[in-house]
């Protein structure tokens, strides 16, 4: 038995610059807020070097147990939707001398990824089954050890009335719950060595594992933090015990069972992720399948990979946080970017920047597959905003971006993910859309593409401010000039759109020009002088000048041709004439 103190001391946490730990740092913190901790006599502070807690010993560690519990509570012992219908899980009360079921649990988001192994259940002690392969083979139900043999025929009709598996033992008087184990039975002491995380000396430390940092293994090896097959690396207890607080600071989305996406805020400031931490959290939404805590909705649907992920998730925060009402009596359609949340997110005190994780599991082993930091939360939220006060229905767009010929699921969205990943990275996504609006108005097919057109110069004029390369004024020449071309070749059909398809296929700038001269003389065509005035500019940013012309012409082309019904923007039939 180990007797604390009544001195008072000061347990402190320090802030490790490491985005894993110190998300666990801040929902310690969090979670420490909910509880009581003046009835405790403990005091606790938060700047940013850390969370300090101060009081007695035994206060101190009285209460980092009930902050613990309420963790478990809240973040481990989850059961979703699924579970509390089936009721699945049972135990014998000696009390009451009845079986009582309860809803089986599931560490929920981020919880689930932290490697729970079987020792971190606990219970409140088990009727065991006896081991003998005789005794297994006379009945299909398990027999209880002999103490409680009495028993055997209730639990044999139990398990016949209700149709419940009999799993490895039979529980007694409780619920199996998950606790990871901690080791906060003595605060301080003699120094046994260095703790691998945080580099302090420490009387309390164990082996690193999967409850500390749940990657045991990346592809890359970077995430590892096993040394190549070598004895595993020593934790402190204040590593190990803030570690499991991760899930509290992070949003999440499982994708079939199998891929988890993270996203973790974080801040130089611990001070500043404790100031954005409420509005951030209204994103926050409660799915009682536990397989997200945000809305990843907005923008329609059958978003999977990385990216376009990411990208639902900023949209959700923008909508939620970073809009406001143009007045008090506007619908909620009418909104526009809250300046004053995006100085307070964004600028005051430090940036906020985002760590983006995602991993896939491995049987029982989560791989991390990337992790990066994402910093340009301005940039996103004002790009957001422009295109959406410019009329573009982001929804629309990222809808029409999903690729529907592809016969797997998971490759439908690939062309959408990379548009994603450009967008985020303020990179050109023209290419991208003009390949995808040309494929999937292949033939006879006709697709309404004019979102497409409408974000793709928006968003490539809004990005090149500024910048080198081609700028808006021949952005603003290529479209006018497709415009014209598809709006005179439209009267054609089908003999226009095979026009359109041979002007795209032209890879120089003199052929291009040729081509134009033929469609001008064929279908009497006046396209804009400027063609000919910007003859360098177009000749230097010949590829880009041609997909921004392609794109305007093909939706001018289909504007005239249009398909005969469209739901959803896919058509019921093509396009005859
Ligand atoms: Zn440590």
């Amino acid at each position: 038995m180990v007797i604390l103190s009544d001195s008072i001391i000061e347990i402190h946490f320090p802030k490790l610059n490491h985005f894993w730990m110190d998300a666990g740092l801040f929902g310690l913190y969090r979670i420490a807020q909910k509880e009581q901790a003046k009835e405790y006599g403990v005091e606790i502070t938060l700047d940013d070097n850390g969370v300090s807690f101060k009081g007695s010993e035994k206060n101190v560690q009285l209460f980092l147990q009930k902050i613990y519990d309420r963790l478990l509570k809240d973040y481990y012992n989850t059961s979703s939707q699924n579970q509390i219908e089936k009721n699945e899980g049972f135990y014998y009360d000696t009390t009451k001398d009845q079986f009582i079921r309860f809803p089986k649990v599931k560490p929920m988001g981020i919880a689930g990824l932290v490697k729970i192994s079987g020792q971190s259940y606990k219970n409140q002690g088990v009727v065991k089954f006896e081991k003998s392969i005789e005794s297994q083979k006379k009945s299909q139900n398990p027999i209880l050890e002999e103490k409680y043999s009495f028993l055997q025929d209730r639990f044999e009709k139990f398990l016949a009335d209700t149709k419940l598996k009999p799993g490895t033992a039979l529980l007694l008087n409780g619920k199996n719950i998950v606790t990871p184990s901690i080791h906060i039975e003595k605060l301080s002491g003699k120094s046994k060595g260095r703790c691998f995380i945080c580099g302090k000396e420490s009387h309390s430390l164990s082996d690193i594992g999967g409850t500390v940092f749940p990657f045991i293994t990346g592809s890359s090896g970077v995430l590892s933090f096993n040394n190549l097959g070598g004895s595993a690396e020593k934790v402190c207890w204040k590593c190990d015990y803030i570690a499991k607080f991760v899930p509290v600071a992070g949003f999440y989305n499982v994708n079939r069972d199998t891929t988890t996406h993270i996203y973790f805020p974080y801040s130089t400031s611990l001070e500043k992720m404790n100031d954005v931490f409420r509005s951030l959290d209204l994103t926050k939404i409660e799915d009682p399948y536990l397989m997200k805590n945000f809305d990843n909705t907005r923008l329609g649907g059958y978003f999977q990979k990385s990216y376009e992920q990411f990208f639902t998730f900023l949209y959700s925060l923008y909508r939620v946080v970073m809009t406001k009402r143009t007045s008090s009596s506007a619908s909620d359609e009418d909104y526009e970017l809250d300046y004053e949340a995006l100085y307070n997110l964004n600028l005051n005190k430090a940036p906020l920047d985002f760590f983006v994780v995602y991993t896939e599991s491995l049987g029982d082993a989560q791989m991390g597959k990337m992790i990066w930091q994402f910093h340009e939360s301005i940039y996103i939220f004002r790009i957001l905003d422009h295109l959406e006060k410019n009329k573009i229905d982001l929804k629309n767009v990222m809808t029409l971006l999903v690729d529907h010929e592809q016969p797997k699921n998971e490759s439908k969205t690939i062309l959408r993910n990379r548009v994603c990943e450009n967008i985020l990275k303020k990179q050109s996504v023209v290419a991208l859309v003009e390949q995808h609006a040309f494929r999937i108005n292949k033939s006879s097919k006709t697709h309404n593409i004019k979102p497409l057109n409408d974000f793709v110069i928006l968003y490539e004029k809004a990005i090149r401010q500024g910048e080198t390369g081609m700028d808006q004024k021949i952005i603003d020449v290529a479209v006018s000039v497709g415009k014209t071309i598809g709006m005179s070749i439209a009267p054609s059909g089908k003999k226009g759109k095979g026009d359109l398809f041979r002007l795209r296929k032209t890879r120089k700038p003199e052929d291009f020009l040729n081509e134009i001269n033929r469609i001008q003389m064929k279908y009497g065509t006046k396209v804009n002088a400027d063609l000919y005035k910007e003859g360098q500019k177009m000749e230097e940013n010949f590829t880009e000048f041609k997909q921004f012309c392609m794109i305007a012409a093909l939706n001018m082309y289909n504007a005239g041709n249009p398909s005969p019904v469209e739901t959803d923007g896919k058509p019921k039939a093509e396009a005859s004439s």
